[in-house]
């Protein structure tokens, strides 16, 4: 401290002592309050004057505290906390959940927060982008080859290509009314796959070719085609795509995806993010199993909701089940699914299930997390 500093702290000291003792002269009963005016006054002195001597050292800390508090390296995993990978947005299904904790408000309220805030991490990067993610949110609009003839097979390419012996047509009667609700978790037929269940490493099927590059599992090719076939009978065509497909490719389409989103100014997380919600992440797809067939018709082959619109689509909401399949991403079950309306996608989990799912109008996801023992 200089001679001026300690020659001004020491003026306000005898100031303030003076002021003390006029006062305590005058009134000796209220001198405790004059002694404590006194201390207070010199106290509160000595703090002001302490930071004004280290004003610079104050000034520099508050600068460095406000910078980090605004920058947005500092502010991001502060926003971002609870967001993760996508495998966050829905964890409804779970084995130790019961029914009713599958609130539909719930996971509602969970999903649009989370993506919202997901968007407004990400919004300063081309936005462009973010809209193509938003535009094709049903992976399998971007993952098909629907459009390519190479990839498709109607009833008759089917029955040309594999000889009429092998599938010889026949009055396929199912039994509809076996009544079962015990599931086994076990079952194949029964897997559960979506982002919060990848398909496990020691998974085993084998492929069988529906015709041509087609194929999916073996076991599922005569439900199939007696599904095709009964649909033929009711005057419906059925064309089937994008069956099985290897996760090398899965990975190439993924990758691809998250590779864009980087080119487009994003860090890896938000372009893994954002492509998950395009394609669906590498391990996570049903087609990779082979149990999930794409199916369209010869009138309409736009992977869209329209197709539910059409003969063939209404035809197998309405008769799939009886063949073992089940429309994998029903309309209103988005916010359990994650996966938008896709009344093209088939997924075959045996007659039993299918009836049961069917009957009681609930997702592959809420059947698992109630029935599934
Ligand atoms: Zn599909």
């Amino acid at each position: 401290m200089n001679a001026g500093n300690l020659q001004k702290k020491l003026t306000f000291k005898q100031k303030v002592v003076s002021k003390v003792e006029k006062f305590n002269r005058k009134h000796k009963r209220l001198s405790f309050l004059g002694i404590a005016y006194a201390l207070s006054m010199i106290f509160c002195y000595n703090v002001l004057f302490y930071f004004y001597r280290n004003a610079k050292r104050f000034t520099s800390l508050a600068c460095i505290v406000l910078f980090f508090a605004t920058s947005s390296s500092f502010a991001y995993p502060t926003m971002s906390v609870g967001i993760s990978f996508a495998t966050q947005v829905n964890t409804p299904v779970n084995d130790s959940l019961s029914s009713e904790a599958v609130s539909d408000t719930v996971i509602s309220d969970t999903v649009v927060t989370e993506s919202d805030a997901r968007l407004a991490v990400i919004e300063d990067v081309d936005t462009s982008l973010i809209e193509e993610a938003k535009d094709s949110e049903n992976p399998d609009v971007a993952e098909a080859e629907h459009l390519d003839p190479q990839k498709q097979a109607s009833l008759d390419d089917i029955l040309n290509a594999t000889g009429d012996d092998s599938y010889e047509e026949e009055d396929s009667t199912v039994d509809t009314e076996s009544g079962t609700t015990e599931f086994n978790s076990d079952d194949w037929k029964l897997i559960l796959v979506n982002k919060q269940h990848p398909i496990p490493d020691d998974y085993e099927f084998h492929l069988g070719t529906i015709s041509g590059n087609l194929r999916c599992d073996e076991r599922i090719i005569t439900p199939l085609l007696d599904m095709m076939k009964a649909a033929r009978k009711d005057g419906v065509s059925l064309i089937i795509c994008s069956p099985y497909r290897d996760m090398d490719r899965q990975t190439m389409l993924f990758n691809n995806k998250v590779k864009r989103y980087m080119e487009g100014g994003m860090s890896y997380m938000d372009a893994f993010n954002l492509a998950s919600q395009a394609v669906t992440v590498p391990g996570a797809s049903e087609h990779q199993i082979g149990l999930a067939i794409d199916i369209i018709s010869d009138g309409y082959s736009s992977l869209d909701e329209g197709f539910g619109n059409t003969a063939a689509g209404k035809w197998l909401a309405a008769n799939s089940y009886k063949y073992g399949f089940i429309l994998r991403y029903p309309k209103g079950k988005e916010d359990i699914t994650s996966i938008e309306f896709e009344p093209w996608h088939f997924r075959y989990v045996g007659v039993d299930a299918a009836t049961f799912i069917s009957e009681n109008d609930i997702c592959l996801e809420e059947f698992w997390s109630i029935y599934v023992k």
